[in-house]
């Protein structure tokens, strides 16, 4: 089967083309377009390449086109990428600006560039559809959670591909099957000792997420992804008091405040320097003490969310960095599990200074708790979410 993967941005379109058997998959090409004011035209010309570099001989040899789509109201899982699904994107534009709107335009486009192919819709939130219902709730009048204000999370492809590999890695084959086919059969029933996982998802945005057997049980975001831990340009988590407070006391506006809470704040608004942990680090060598603290409060969050998490589960067997930062910057690793040495995590830091970007084990031989780093691969998780969709509903 043939999954090509579409990357949708408010002006830019990626695409990944995936051959897939049930024994794994090849990337068959990729490519992707910049300033995009066409879509139609731009995913003609996509499929015009595909053929004239000999990729595929018709557009009738992609089977399905997949979409990773954040937020739908009154909508999630791994769905077949309709009008339902469509409209759901279209009534939360407001909560995600950035990402729905291009995705509802870039859904109905391929329904009429390829009408043959399978479309498939794999939401951000699809791996909190069974978090319970205390914890995804805020304890709001009955009409504001009445339209849709609760707990979301996002971030969910890239947490649930950890879940599955941690599984893997820790020869639980039980806990990784049941998570592979999560969407299509719901929670397995999975007897004995519960795998209990915390994945931090580090990047230029950023999540926390308790696994539980396979399944989220809570994560640090929240009805939007301007919650939870800081991120690059975002705020994270915030008293709702100081949203009101900053628009009086400072004269701006609401559409000012939500600006600068989503451009101008995270790493970038505390630092005053840059969004890139990189530069922040740089800054800190040379004595800067707002570099500083924007990396002690990410740390501190990251730390708060974790401890949060394993004490829900009762305890802890593996705590899993990915994304940019938690792939590649072995400082905020050591930091986060600076310490915790009593709750069973014994850290190997000379494993930790070798490993970038790779999978690999940080924690030492004998530790109690197992510490690793998984590489994210969205496009490769989407791929598959398809295609064991499409196998599923066949
Ligand atoms: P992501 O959103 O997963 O692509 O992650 C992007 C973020 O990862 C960037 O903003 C950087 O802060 C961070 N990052 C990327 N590469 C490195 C690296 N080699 N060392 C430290 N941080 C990195």
């Amino acid at each position: 089967m043939n999954v090509l993967i579409a990357n949708l941005g408010s002006t830019s379109f990626k695409y990944r083309l995936f051959h897939m058997d049930e024994a794994g998959q090849e990337v068959l090409a990729k490519g992707g377009y910049e300033r995009v004011s066409d879509y139609a035209a731009v995913i003609d010309d996509a499929l015009a390449t595909l053929q004239k570099d000999g990729v595929i001989s018709s557009a009738d040899e992609i089977d399905a086109v997949g979409f990773k789509t954040v937020l739908g109201k009154n909508l999630s899982g791994c769905v077949i990428a309709d009008e339902t699904c469509v409209r759901a994107l279209e009534d939360f534009a407001a909560v995600a600006p950035a990402h729905n709107p291009p995705y509802a335009n870039g859904i109905r486009q391929f329904a009429m560039s390829l009408p043959e192919a399978r479309l498939v819709a794999l939401f951000e939130t699809a791996f909190y559809q069974w978090v319970p219902e205390s914890r995804s709730t805020y304890a709001l009048p009955k009409s504001w959670r009445d339209i849709g204000i609760r707990r979301y999370g996002f971030h969910g492809a890239s947490h649930k591909f950890v879940a599955e590999r941690s599984a893997e890695l820790l020869g639980r084959s039980d806990v990784a099957r049941g998570t592979a086919s999560l969407y299509q059969n719901g929670p397995a029933d999975i007897p004995g000792k519960p795998l209990r996982v915390v994945s931090c998802h580090l990047g230029g945005s950023s999540s926390v997420t308790g696994i539980c057997n396979g399944v989220a049980i809570g994560t640090s975001m929240g009805f939007s992804p301007q919650s939870g831990l800081p991120q690059n340009n975002r705020v994270g988590d915030l008293d709702s008091g100081a949203l009101p407070y900053a628009v009086k006391t400072l004269g701006i506006s609401m559409e000012e405040a939500e600006r600068q809470l989503t451009k101008e704040s995270g790493l970038f608004g505390i630092s005053g320097i840059s969004n890139d942990i990189r530069d922040v680090h740089q800054a800190i060598d040379e004595g800067n003490a707002d570099a500083a603290l924007a990396l002690g409060h990410l740390i501190d969050s990251i730390r708060h969310w974790v401890g949060a998490f394993a004490w829900q589960m009762g305890g802890l067997d593996a705590l899993v960095f990915t994304a940019g930062i938690g792939e590649n910057d072995h400082a905020v690793r050591k930091a986060v599990c600076a310490g915790l040495e009593e709750f069973g995590l014994v850290f190997d830091e000379e494993r930790n200074l070798a490993c970038r970007a790779v999978e690999a084990e940080l924690s030492v031989d004998s530790s109690q708790v197992k510490i690793f780093v998984i590489p994210a691969n969205e496009e490769l998780v989407l791929a598959r979410e398809v295609f064991r969709k499409i196998s599923h509903t066949n």
